[in-house]
């Protein structure tokens, strides 16, 4: 880890640093998701391993300063507070800050998910994040186009 800004977020606030796994308690980011959430990706990452694929997580649980600061980043980047919310989430509605929501990667993970993490009840959520999952024991439904259409992110 190598983001020596001040204000970059720490271990503590999620950040993870390249080659974490949901098996690395270590990790608050990987530590404080839902219980149920981590068996699931446990369970699916433990049979990927089997077909030799490796679930990275690229971020997990995140502190609502964490969050804060990328929604702020993000506004920059895109320009606008509407643009950057097709991508990030408030601190009050990201399903990251209630340790709800995983970023996997690499590609062959995304992949290995998209065509079984359903059995586990890890879904996609939005069409224009193939890297986000979250829990839906009860099967995925539809996806969203992006979180500006999940009823879930209107302020
Ligand atoms: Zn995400």
């Amino acid at each position: 880890m190598t983001r020596a800004a001040i204000g970059a977020p720490s271990k503590d606030d999620g950040a993870v640093p390249a080659g974490v796994t949901v098996f690395d308690d270590d990790y608050p980011a990987v530590a404080n998701l839902d219980p149920a959430l981590l068996a699931a990706l446990r369970k699916a990452a433990s049979d990927a391993l089997a077909d030799g694929v490796t679930f990275y997580v690229n971020s997990g649980w995140r502190s609502p300063q964490y969050q804060n600061e990328l929604l702020r980043e993000a506004i920059v980047k895109y320009g606008s507070e509407e643009e950057a919310a097709r991508w990030v989430a408030t601190p009050e509605t990201s399903q990251h800050v209630r340790g709800a929501a995983v970023d996997i990667g690499h590609s062959e993970a995304k992949a290995w998910l998209a065509e079984h993490g359903s059995a586990y009840g890890l879904c996609q959520i939005y069409r224009n994040e193939p890297w986000h999952y979250e829990l839906r024991p009860d099967g995925c439904g539809p996806m969203y186009a992006d979180p500006t259409h999940d009823p879930r992110m209107q302020r």
